[in-house]
């Protein structure tokens, strides 16, 4: 089983801004074709985690690989390999959908451009929506464009930092399609989130972190919502004050 190397790995990361450490000496283990749900209380360091996988910030020590490459030193190959899908949209409001992911595909310098972001949108359900400015759009809409910036460089990697806040039901029961239709053509995945729901139905694997350390790690095949809930309240409970 624990043959195949990890396509993302950490080796005793730690990460503290001044005197805050958020992450102690964390080894993660991903392989490729996981989708990881990463749990835990505000301020735990889940987008911490993925600012320093994305390589947007950098390790205080320790180790980060992802698919091979060595962050910080190895950046650029790091970068292709991964979209990052966060509240922050990047996206221009005062350009049309197709004008965002034209934009996006000159930066990745990507070759016939213009079939696939036909493509994405009509993947991403916004076809008939690739010339409207997307300062028109809703949230769910911006978040779906998002996505599809996100993919325009056919990276193996995606990471989801609470995608699912300020989506109405019926757009997050969109990007629920979405997700496991980028599991399904291969991707590996983390998602942070609060919904511990939606992590147990969609992820393979779960993970809470609490006091700067994986305290929880499972795979999600047989777990339900309430023992999902259960281990979430037992972990953050002990953490309060200690
Ligand atoms: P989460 O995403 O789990 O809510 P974060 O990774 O955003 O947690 O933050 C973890 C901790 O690090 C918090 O206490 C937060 O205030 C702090 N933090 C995050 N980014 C910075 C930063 N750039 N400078 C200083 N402290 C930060
Ligand atoms: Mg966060």
């Amino acid at each position: 089983m624990n043959e195949a190397p990890a396509l993302i790995e950490t080796r005793a990361l730690v990460k503290a801004y001044d005197l805050l450490v958020v992450l102690r000496k964390l080894d993660l283990h991903i392989q490729r074709g996981e989708f990881v749900a990463l749990l835990g209380p505000n301020g735990s360091g889940k987008s911490t985690l993925l600012k320093l996988l994305s390589g947007l910030t950098h390790p205080t020590s320790g180790t980060i690989l992802i698919g091979g490459w060595e962050l910080p030193g190895e950046a650029a190959a790091v970068r292709s390999q991964i979209g990052m899908v966060s509240h922050k949209t990047l996206l221009y409001e005062n350009l049309t959908a197709r004008e965002n992911l034209q934009f996006f595909a000159r930066l990745y310098n990507l070759a016939n451009s213009n079939e696939r972001i036909d493509a994405l949108l009509k993947q991403v359900g916004l076809s008939k929506r690739g010339d409207s400015l997307v300062r028109t759009f809703s949230r769910g809409m911006q978040q779906r464009l998002s996505i599809a910036r996100a993919l325009l460089h056919a990276p193996d990697v995606l990471f989801f930092d609470e995608p699912y806040t300020g989506l109405d039901p019926d757009a997050a029961t969109t990007l629920d399609d979405l997700l496991i239709q980028a599991q399904r053509d291969g991707h590996t995945i983390i998602m942070t989130t609060h919904e511990l729901e939606r992590a147990a139905r969609l992820a393979s694997r779960v993970l809470i972190l609490s006091r700067g350390t994986v305290g929880y790690d499972a795979p999600a095949s047989n777990l339900t919502a309430s023992q999902l809930a259960a281990a979430y309240a037992d972990l953050t409970h002990v953490a309060v004050g200690s």
